[in-house]
């Protein structure tokens, strides 16, 4: 176990007298624990120095904006509401245009409308946007023909060019992190309050993708939606409030010397929030019980998810709830499954059954993309629609099954028309993915692929 430097020497002296900065020392003791997945900085002078900026700049998002998360994330996990959560594997700075960042949103807005008609029940929109930009990796090492370098991590991290020099963290890094969140949060604020979630422009855009090749078979629903808003409009609805819509922003906590920088104490409660992102999550490779990353997390007042691949037992499951959640508060804890489709039916009812007993409101989500991920004969990392859809499937019939509630999608996707996925109505095939494959880690659903999902599983919601 490493232990290394807390806070620099000035951040320290800045903040050491108040009860406020006591309570942010506190946070910092995950430095003490075993941690994973964490760069190696070259320089930790340089580090301090971004800390340091980080730690004075203003949050990203605020306490009673992440109160009202955890309050709708309480209302899935009793059925209430559904989470929509999508966006990049990893996000790049360089990819972070105002049109990628609108394409994102409106395949969000025009998924949540299917789904909120589908089931008639609120959706949570929330993106994996605004600082999904670090990347656990399953290897430290990458080799390109006979020649070994550190893996990309991110681009919070090191550069994906395939070059020593790239390769090297640099901390500095971690403020364009920041400044890159904070201009995609703008983003996502204008677009959201703007107008340009207007209920009836959204179904516009869904009626252009029905009228496309090979989706006719999902006209039905688009029509019944068209005709349940002409219906509203006749009946008077004043359509302008619902021109407002929530999107809120996600990511996995990976890095924590920038989680910690940006944790701040709420003077309404003087409690601690992690104000990077209003929905923080831990991924299958950092939910060690006794590591850093649970340590951080279980300090903040955010909602927070973890995620659980196939080896997760009901054993681990419960220890993480007394860890993270042991008041029971709903909407506190969102547990992310993430089984694979060959596994769900058999892992999954048994987990849901198991934790249920143990009584702790949980929000159970499915991520129906890490646990399908395979390698095409053409060298492409890649997922099958088909497959994606079938854990989304088994998901639904095990919490049918345990007679516990499945409460939201958790989705690698993005606007744009990438070729990264295989199949779905298009019949994107290995040698498809030749045309437009752009993601640096994990393959995303394209647009067409996400609003064809969307339909499959309101489909699914309907019955
Ligand atoms: C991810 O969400 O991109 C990821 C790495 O997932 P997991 O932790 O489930 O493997
Ligand atoms: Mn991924």
């Amino acid at each position: 176990m490493t232990i290394h430097s807390p806070l620099s020497a000035n951040t320290r002296h800045a903040f050491g007298l108040s009860a406020e900065n006591e309570a942010l020392t506190e946070l910092s003791a995950w430095r003490e624990y075993p941690r994973v997945q964490q760069p190696t900085w070259p320089d930790e002078q340089k580090l301090g120095d971004v800390f340091d900026r980080l730690r004075s700049a203003p949050p990203l998002v605020f306490a009673g904006e992440v109160d009202l998360v955890r309050s709708r994330l309480a209302a899935a996990s009793r059925g209430e509401a559904f989470l929509l959560q999508g966006g990049d594997c990893a996000e790049t700075f360089q990819d972070s245009t105002a049109d990628r960042i609108k394409n994102k949103i409106q395949t969000i807005l025009q998924m949540a409308a299917i789904l909120t008609y589908s089931a008639s029940t609120p959706v949570i929109k929330m993106g994996r946007m605004a600082g999904q930009f670090a990347k656990p990796r399953s290897s430290d090492e990458e080799t390109r023909d006979g020649v070994t370098l550190p893996s990309y991590r991110g681009d919070a991290v090191n550069g994906y060019e395939f070059t020593p020099e790239a390769r090297i963290p640099d901390p500095e890094r971690l403020w364009r992190m920041y400044t890159t969140a904070a201009s995609s949060l703008n983003l996502m604020r204008a677009f959201t309050g703007g107008g340009f979630a207007d209920l009836r422009q959204v179904h516009d855009w869904n009626r252009g993708f029905v009228r496309s090749k090979g989706y006719t078979k999902y006209e039905r629903l688009a029509d019944e939606i068209g005709q349940a808003l002409q219906f509203m409009e006749a009946c008077g609805v004043d359509f302008e409030p619902l021109k407002l819509v929530e999107l809120y922003a996600s990511h996995e906590a990976l890095l924590l010397d920038y989680e910690e920088a940006l944790a701040r104490v709420d003077s309404r409660t003087g409690e601690i929030y992690a104000c990077s992102g209003h929905f923080l999550w831990i991924g299958e490779r950092t939910r060690q019980l006794d590591g850093a990353h649970v340590d951080f997390l279980r300090k903040v007042r955010n909602p927070i998810g973890v995620k659980l691949g196939p080896t997760a037992t009901s054993d681990d499951a419960k220890r993480l709830i007394d860890l993270l959640n042991p008041e029971r508060e709903e909407g506190r804890l969102t547990f992310v499954t993430r089984m694979g489709a060959s596994t769900i039916r058999e892992r999954l009812p048994k987990l849901l059954e198991e934790v249920k007993a143990d009584g702790a409101p949980i929000t159970w989500v499915t991520d129906p993309m890490h646990g399908n991920t395979i390698t095409s004969s053409n060298g492409y990392k890649t997922r099958r629609f088909e497959d994606i859809m079938d854990e989304v499937r088994g998901f639904f019939e095990s919490h049918q099954e345990a007679g516990t509630i499945p409460g939201g999608l958790h989705m690698e996707l993005t606007g744009d028309d990438v070729t990264e996925v295989l199949g779905g109505a298009g019949e994107l095939d290995e040698e498809g993915l030749t045309r437009r494959y752009e993601t640096l880690v994990d393959p995303r659903l394209n647009h067409t692929q996400s609003l064809e999902l969307a339909f499959l599983v309101g489909e699914m919601l309907q019955r």
